[in-house]
């Protein structure tokens, strides 16, 4: 019964929970600052010269345990940009946005990646406890 088998392996993997990241021991990770849930590697960060709506932001290349709300076009300082609002998936709160696309040729390199709001996240270094509070 090869049928059978195939069910089996596939009704195992739904095992672990969904949204769940498996742990990255070896790097630091932004999380939320609401519920902790991991949001992004630092490896994905790309930029920390950005403004949010409400202060900093971070350009991310990859964003997790994150849903997108409406597509909206908003004029932002650099020009108007198609985005969507992020929310965290723990909390519901609304933690940056999602470049879906940018009018002008000079920002389309931030098409497909996330804007996090700063003051959203936490910082958790896995590692090491040496005060970086640069971040
Ligand atoms: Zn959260």
């Amino acid at each position: 019964m090869p049928s059978r088998s195939k069910a089996d392996s596939s009704q195992s993997r739904s095992d672990a929970p969904p949204h769940v990241l498996e742990s990255y021991p070896d790097q630091p990770i932004y999380s939320c600052l609401k519920c902790c849930a991991t949001i992004a590697l630092q490896d994905e960060l790309i930029s920390k010269a950005f403004s949010g709506r409400d202060g900093p932001g971070f350009l991310i290349h990859i964003a997790t345990n994150v849903r997108l709300g409406k597509k909206e076009d908003r004029a932002l300082m650099t020009g108007v940009h198609s985005v969507a609002d992020v929310y965290c998936l723990g909390c519901n709160e609304r933690i940056g946005w999602f470049y879906h696309k940018a009018a002008d040729v000079s920002q389309k390199y931030k098409e497909g990646k996330y804007l996090l709001e700063k003051e959203r996240l936490v910082k958790e270094n896995m590692w090491t406890l040496d005060g970086d509070e640069s971040w």
